[in-house]
This record gives structure tokens, C-alpha cells and sequence, in this order.
């Protein structure tokens, strides 16, 4: 079961013939089974550093590593090593519009590796979203709420071990919110790695997860049973008593 590390990782895009850290020199390392919320800001660097942690783009410095193999290792076939560790809901949508659901996911699945019984597997993964009966839907027909849904059942596909979430309840109500919460933290109780960017302050206040926050590309604070917004952890409790 895997363990991601990241050492000294930037990422440096060019902007105007510039160039521009999204993120610089982050270290992090996230175990198995851990359930981690990444806050900040809009800009902050949330969405680059799942994609570092997944893999999906190199550092220009430092690196990635997936169980201590540097992730540059994994390319060309290799890359089958990244698809089976990371199920990845991405901050843009990414279904295919051409596509049914059950395309969609069939795909997926097959991506990931899946050789054979799909449909049961693309049968449970919209069954765990609440998506049973959208399996010939396609996904202009969905509702916003609907397609964050779908994209988690893809992700859920392959039941990966590492699950990387980039604002995935963003625009949906509370009561599709906190269905999507409880679902998340049934997956990581059966052992699931959940790393998940947000702004949803409540929620995280309520479920008291790791939280790491970025500002300006910088990790800033990282506090295990944290609140939104919580940089370090509370000062132990001083006893003053009077003379
Ligand atoms: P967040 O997810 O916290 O909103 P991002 O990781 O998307 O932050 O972005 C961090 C910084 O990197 C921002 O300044 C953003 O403009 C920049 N950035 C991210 N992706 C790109 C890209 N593909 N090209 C240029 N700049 C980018
Ligand atoms: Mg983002």
C-alpha cells in the first residue's frame, strides 16, 4: 500500500516568457490510509500539488516518490504503476461528452487495468456515488452535482488504494455535501487514502482530519486533527496557578 512523498518539490510554469513557481520547495509525505484536506486560498497551489502527489506532473526540482521510487521511473509502461495507485477526481470536469456513463467508466476501468467483470465493477462504483440507473445518461444531461458524482465513481473504478480529490463538492448543496463526506470517510475507515483540496470550512471543522494549508505556493501549516484555517498545532494547555 502506497506512501507519496514529496522533497523539495517546484513546479514552475512560464507565464509571458516568465517563469513562475506554482509551487516551491513543498515536502510532504502522506501514509497509507491517512484522510488529508489541503486548504488555501484560490491560486495557493492546492490543485498543482495533488497533481505532483499523483504523479501527473514531474517537479522541475525536487521529486516525487511513490513507496521511495522517484515517479520520473514510472513512465511508458510504468505508467500503469501511477493509473492503478491513483483514482483522481480533477478541479475541471473531465468526462467524456461524447460518452454515456457507462462508457465513461468502462473506460476507466479499463485504463486502470480491469480485465474483466466491468459491469459489476462500473455496477458498484455507481452504486457507492448514489448514480445506480445513469449508466445510458450522458454527461451534458447530468446536473453539476450529478457529474462530480460520476467523475467519483470513475475514480472509484479500479478501488484504488490512494484517492486524490480536487474540489470535488464545490457548487453542490449541503445535503449532496454531506453524502459525499460520509461515503469518503467509509472509504478511508476500509483503509482508502483520501487527499482532498477544498474550501468546504464546515466540513472539515466537523471531520477534524489532517489539514495542510499553501499560501503564495508555500505549504504553510500542516495540523493533524485540524480546523480550517489552523496552522499550527494548539499550544499544550499551561496550568497557572496562583500563589
Ligand atoms: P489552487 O488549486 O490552490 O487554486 P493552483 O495549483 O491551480 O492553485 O495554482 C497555483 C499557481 O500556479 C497559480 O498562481 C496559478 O495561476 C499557477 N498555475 C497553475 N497551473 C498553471 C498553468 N498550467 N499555467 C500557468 N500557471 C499555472
Ligand atoms: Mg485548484
Amino acid at each position: 500500500m502506497p506512501q507519496i512523498r514529496l522533497e523539495n518539490a517546484t513546479k514552475y510554469y512560464k507565464v509571458e516568457r516568465k517563469k513562475h513557481a506554482a509551487v516551491s520547495s513543498i515536502n510532504l509525505t502522506v501514509e497509507q490510509g491517512e484522510f488529508v484536506f489541503l486548504i488555501g486560498s484560490s491560486g495557493a497551489g492546492k490543485s498543482t500539488v495533488l497533481k505532483l502527489l499523483g504523479g501527473d506532473i514531474s517537479p522541475n526540482e525536487g521529486a516525487a516518490f511513490l513507496d521511495g521510487v522517484n515517479m520520473n521511473r514510472f513512465i511508458g509502461p510504468w505508467n500503469f504503476r501511477l493509473r492503478r495507485a491513483f483514482g483522481y477526481v480533477w478541479q475541471e470536469p473531465r468526462l467524456m461528452r461524447k460518452r454515456t456513463v457507462l462508457e465513461n467508466l468502462t473506460m476507466a476501468a479499463r485504463s486502470g487495468g480491469l480485465k474483466e467483470n466491468l459491469d459489476p465493477a462500473v455496477a458498484k462504483a455507481l452504486s457507492l456515488v448514489g448514480m445506480v440507473g445513469a449508466e445510458h445518461v450522458y454527461p451534458a444531461e447530468l446536473s453539476i452535482g450529478q457529474s462530480r458524482r460520476i467523475e467519483l465513481a470513475r475514480a472509484l473504478v479500479c478501488s484504488p488504494p490512494v484517492l486524490l480529490l480536487d474540489e470535488l463538492t464545490a457548487n453542490m448543496d449541503d445535503d449532496n455535501i454531506w453524502d459525499i463526506f460520509h461515503l469518503l470517510n467509509e472509504l478511508n475507515v476500509h483503509g482508502t487514502t483520501i487527499i482532498m483540496a477544498t474550501h468546504a470550512s464546515k466540513y472539515v471543522n466537523i471531520l477534524r482530519k489532517r489539514v495542510i494549508t499553501f499560501r503564495d505556493g508555500k505549504l504553510i501549516g500542516d495540523v493533524q486533527q485540524g480546523r480550517y484555517g489552523d496552522i499550527s498545532e494548539p499550544p499544550k494547555r499551561i496550568f497557572i496557578t496562583k500563589k
